[in-house]
């Protein structure tokens, strides 16, 4: 149980309950499991589900802006975001199941770090930017930089996350693929390409504790990309029991040689 529960319903009335000790309850899909485990501190829970200003989806410049609340169903069928930004669409679509996509948030999804999450990999690929609010004035921190480690970010205790900023790849190709093993269960590995007129990058999350990154010129060697994400592979390796690290770089080159394939060959979004 709690020591106590607060649902403020402003950012700033938000802000003034985060005091480092609380624990913010977004979806809850990750977090409520790991309490009822006793698993993680439940001094102090500050629930985010009223607060309409960490709500929505909408353009914003080049970009779009998720508030750090939009549930994955939301963005999974959202138009803005099946306009500019398709491969987020796909990668909410493929989330967990209905529950964990009518709950589940991406502002929780980003605050836990999973490497291997399927918006960590695409959000890294698409060079997404992440909003970040406390007590002390917000800050913006590029996606990449913010995943620091397996489920480590750049969060401090007193932190939230308000929105994430995506820009738009109107004009791009992209793709995004994931592979899991068992339905509704999280991904072994996901992989996202993303290939603008003028830059491109690929992104492959869950062989290592942080998405591989390869940046793409205009044109570029397929075998030559797919060796630096081997390299990339082996230099930080990561599994478990079920997946060990060799095959999940084996699955990670795989995966990364489907996503650039499919990217290079299909039409303008
Ligand atoms: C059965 C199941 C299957 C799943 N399958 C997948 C899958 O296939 N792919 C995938 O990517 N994920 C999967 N997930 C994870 C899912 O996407 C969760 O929704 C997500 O990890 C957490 O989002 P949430 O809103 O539920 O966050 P919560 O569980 O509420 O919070 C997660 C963590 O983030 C913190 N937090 C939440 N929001 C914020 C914020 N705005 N600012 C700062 N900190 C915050 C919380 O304090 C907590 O530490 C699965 C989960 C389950 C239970």
């Amino acid at each position: 149980m709690p020591a106590s529960f607060a649902a403020p319903r402003t950012l700033p009335e938000l802000l003034t309950e985060l005091d480092g000790e609380a624990t913010i309850l977004a979806g809850g899909m990750t977090i409520m499991p790991l309490l009822n485990r006793g698993i993680g501190r439940a001094g102090k829970i500050v629930s985010l589900s009223g607060i309409p200003a960490l709500r929505g989806i909408a353009r914003s410049g080049d970009s779009v802006r998720f508030g750090a609340m939009a549930t994955h169903s939301e963005i999974a069928s959202d138009p803005i975001v099946a306009e500019h930004v398709p491969i987020l669409a796909t990668a909410a679509a493929g989330i967990g199941d209905v529950q964990v996509r009518n709950r589940g948030t991406i502002g929780g999804v980003a605050a836990y770090g999973n490497a291997g999450a399927d918006y960590v990999t695409a959000l890294t690929a698409l060079g997404a930017r992440v909003v970040v609010a406390s007590r002390r004035g917000s800050r913006e921190v590029a996606f990449d930089r913010f995943v620091l480690g397996l489920r480590r970010t750049d969060l401090a205790r007193d932190e939230v996350i308000v929105a994430v900023e995506v820009p738009s790849t109107s004009g791009g190709r992209t793709a995004f693929e994931r592979y899991f093993r068992v339905q509704g269960a999280a991904p072994t590995i996901t992989a996202a390409a993303v290939l603008m007129p003028d830059r491109g990058r690929l992104a492959v999350g869950g062989a290592t504790p942080t998405p591989v990154i390869v940046e793409l010129g205009r044109e570029f060697d397929l075998a030559a990309t797919l060796d630096a994400v081997d390299e990339a592979c082996a230099g930080r390796p990561f599994g478990d029991a079920h997946n060990p690290a060799p095959y999940r770089r084996a699955m990670a080159r795989n995966f990364a040689a489907r996503v650039l394939r499919h990217a290079r060959e299909e039409q303008p979004c």
